[in-house]
């Protein structure tokens, strides 16, 4: 555009548009080739004439010289800028974002000008074909008359581009461009392989594409976008499953915060448990309860969560803590309810008398006070902020049945209830791959049975409690074999560590003594007795199954029971149980004895064949080294990657989120090692375990039930070093899936 160009068009289109357009290049090529400050070119004139005028002089002064006539110079500048910008920082992050190569090279498309004004008909608009937000095919955009560029987006002047939609349209207006654009629409969908919005110019009703993008979206959009493309032949099912990325289908399957949506935030901390809620402060599990039976929506802030808890959290819509990590017991819980969730807000200060929380920026929150809670970003922010709705289509079931198609190592779910189980059945998990026995008794009226059972002095006092729980877990264990149907159900016995199980405070106490019937003084001396220093480190696990053996007898006759009763003709239920916290190879040998000799008194009893699969967890490192010893004892072993995590690093699970973002903050960890497993440590002892376990017994179930199992990095990992299957949360199995069929496509992709 010069002097000379102008010319012509104000003899073809009239000065006006001939001094827009003029004036439009002069302020664009200021601005993003000769780099001159943006403010220099501010548009002030009324008339175009004026504003050219006006830019031109602009610039003569900015550079000392007029602006450049010859059409080479002007192009030679641009595409040098271009060349600079590619070189630039911001252009080298963006592509390193993005992961492309280092020596990528630039591309220029130099396109012949379609001005968009003057008469007739001339205007510019941009169109799409499928919508943004969810992926449903229909028309959208706008076009403007006697516009360019994107104008049509942002002026009320702009019209809708099909008939039926308010008002004047494209489609009416030029019928013959609206067609072609449809056309060009499915072109590009079948040629470019994806749904693209163009931008289009009409020049006296002549029709130009002057760009094509691929159309922004939503997630529930992206997998609708991949299947219908797949469906259609127009991309493979394999491409379809490389185009989502796994972590996007957890923003479906839960409320999330809108991603339009201002944010005052509060406090930050670990994103334990992904969703969104809002509600009001409260900062104690009764008041939870009490506000949820009159149909309030609570968030639930404590300092960090225990077994005593855990009604409160359930009554709560968020809960968020101010201590713990990634496995605490706050996250852990309120993954298993998918209750958005976050923990370890460590900058917050929290006044549990005065009920109140003090923000990160020192502002002061009272009870009652309404706030929102984002798990999947680790926020809580204040107020109600706008939340978009779960959505699981038919897509998402679609996307998931061409994943499991493809995947070679299996997805089951930790899952602890029915109600977890029926979620994991729900995301179309192939089994429980951790039934935590212990979480089975955080009800309340169970809660107290299971401290009575921690309490009891003596072998005659628990015989008692035991006689009752058998009961209770024959019922639990055969409702989940009956809702599995078939498929496997790995039971863990119990492994409480104390202080998740122990009343913590004076009302506890006195609560626990009620429920007993016991003196106060006795409750808190026994209490006391039973204080650990480190009870991670501690009595739990198969260290109370050894000390304790009737505890791992009552629980293994009823895992006995319930498969018998949930067997029927049709199917033979072959529960599988787990040890956990094993570190000695004679732990193994002491408990497997003990349950063989339930068995065979079940046997007896009943008269039923009756056949169990004995494993165990390896949670410490101990375990992991001496796999092959262990291996010889058990048929599957199954890596417990929270506690190996904990006792790798010598990193206490419930504390660690104190100190996490200072330390991946400074570099000292590259993440979280309890949200992604730490390959270089952890995941050394993992592939040593498996590969001393295989070389013991070739054909031994190998299995990873710790939070990582549920992240698309360490499933990874898992998968090369030779695990047949994952087990994560309910809510993260579709996850999971996907992750591990992409792991097979991208390797059938390298190999081609
Ligand atoms: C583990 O330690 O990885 C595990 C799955 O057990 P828990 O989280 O119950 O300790
Ligand atoms: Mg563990």
């Amino acid at each position: 555009m010069n002097d000379a160009r102008h010319g012509e068009y104000s003899n073809l289109l009239g000065h006006e548009a001939a001094d827009e357009l003029y004036a439009r290049f002069v302020q664009t090529y200021a601005v993003n080739v000769a780099h001159l400050d943006p403010d220099a070119f501010e548009r002030h004139s009324d008339t175009d004439e004026d504003a050219l005028r006006a830019m031109l002089d602009a610039y003569e002064h900015e550079m000392d010289e007029p602006f450049p006539q010859d059409p080479a110079r002007q192009l030679m500048d641009v595409l040098k800028s271009m060349a600079r910008a590619w070189d630039g920082t911001s252009a080298r992050f963006l592509r390193q974002a993005r992961g492309a190569p280092k020596e990528a090279g630039l591309g220029l498309v130099v396109q012949a000008m379609a001005p968009g004004l003057g008469p007739p008909e001339s205007g510019s608009g941009v169109i799409q074909f499928v919508t943004s937000d969810r992926g449903e095919a229909q028309i959208t955009g706008r076009y403007l008359s006697q516009s360019q560029g994107r104008d049509a987006l942002a002026d009320e002047g702009a019209v809708f581009l099909t008939r039926d939609q308010r008002g004047a349209s494209l489609e009416e207006l030029c019928p013959e461009a609206f067609d072609k654009l449809v056309e060009y629409g499915s072109m590009c969908r079948r040629r470019l392989r994806e749904e693209m919005q163009i931008e289009f110019t009409l020049d006296g009703g002549e029709l130009s594409v002057l760009d094509a993008v691929r159309i922004q979206r939503r997630p529930l959009a992206s997998v609708r976008i991949a299947v219908a493309l797949a469906e259609d032949g127009v991309i493979t099912k394999d491409d379809a499953l490389m185009r989502i990325s796994p972590g996007l289908l957890t923003e479906l399957m839960h409320r999330q915060v809108d991603p339009f949506a201002s944010r005052d935030i509060l406090a930050n901390g670990v994103a334990a448990s992904p969703g969104a809620a809002t509600g009001k402060l409260v900062f104690s599990s009764s008041e939870a309860q009490a506000a949820a039976a009159q149909g309030v929506a609570v968030i639930l802030v404590l300092r960090e969560t225990s077994s005593e808890d855990i009604r409160g959290m359930h009554a709560s819509v968020g809960v968020l803590t101010g201590r713990g990590g990634m496995t605490s017991h706050a996250a852990m819980v309120a993954r298993g309810l998918g209750l958005p969730g976050v923990v370890g807000a460590s900058k917050i200060s929290l006044n549990l008398r005065d009920k109140t929380l003090t923000a990160e920026d020192g502002r002061v929150f009272n009870d009652g006070d309404l706030v929102t809670i984002d798990g999947t970003t680790g926020t809580l922010l204040e107020g109600k902020v706008p939340l978009s709705e779960p959505e699981l289509d038919d897509a998402f079931r679609t996307l998931l049945g061409w994943a499991d198609e493809v995947r070679d190592i299996g997805v089951r779910a930790n899952a602890d209830t029915y109600e977890e189980a029926r979620v994991a059945r729900t995301f179309e998990a192939e089994g429980i791959g951790l039934c935590r026995t212990e979480h089975m008794f955080f009800d309340e009226d169970r809660l107290t049975l299971m401290r009575e059972m921690i309490f009891a002095e003596d072998s005659e006092g628990r015989a008692a409690l035991l006689e009752r729980l058998v009961p209770m877990q024959v019922k639990d264990f055969t409702d989940l074999f009956r809702l599995m149907d078939g498929m496997p159900v790995n039971i863990r016995l119990f492994d409480p560590p104390l202080h998740e199980f122990l009343p913590h405070n004076r009302d506890g106490l006195r609560d626990l003594a009620d429920a007993m019937n016991l003196p106060l003084s006795r409750v808190t001396r026994r209490v006391e007795a039973l204080e650990e220093f480190n009870p991670m480190l501690g009595l739990r696990g198969v260290r109370l199954g050894v000390t304790v053996p009737e505890i791992y007898e009552a629980q293994a006759t009823a895992i006995f029971m319930a498969a018998i009763a949930a067997s029927d003709a049709g199917h033979v239920v072959v529960p599988e149980i787990m040890i956990p916290l094993v570190s000695a190879t004679r732990e193994v040998e002491l408990v497997r004895g003990r349950i063989d000799a339930v068995a065979a008194a079940v046997r007896t009893q009943t008269d039923v064949k009756l056949d169990y699969k004995l494993g165990v967890m390896v949670e410490t490192p101990r375990a992991a080294l001496i796999a092959h010893d262990i291996a010889e004892q058990v048929s599957f072993l199954s890596f417990g990657t929270n506690d190996l995590t904990q006792m790798t690093y010598g990193l206490s699970r419930d504390d660690a989120g104190r100190f996490m973002a200072d330390y991946v903050r400074q570099g000292v960890f590259p993440e979280d090692p309890f949200h992604k497993l730490d390959v270089d440590g952890v995941g050394e002892l993992l592939s040593l375990g498996a590969e001393r376990a295989r070389a013991a017994k070739q054909d031994i179930s190998l299995s990873i039930c710790g939070e990582h199992g549920g992240d698309p990095e360490s499933i990874a990992f898992c998968r090369a070093a030779g695990i047949d299957y994952v087990s994560c949360s309910p809510f993260r199995v579709p996850v999971a899936r996907l992750a591990a069929a992409q792991l097979v496509v991208a390797e059938r992709n390298h190999s081609k």
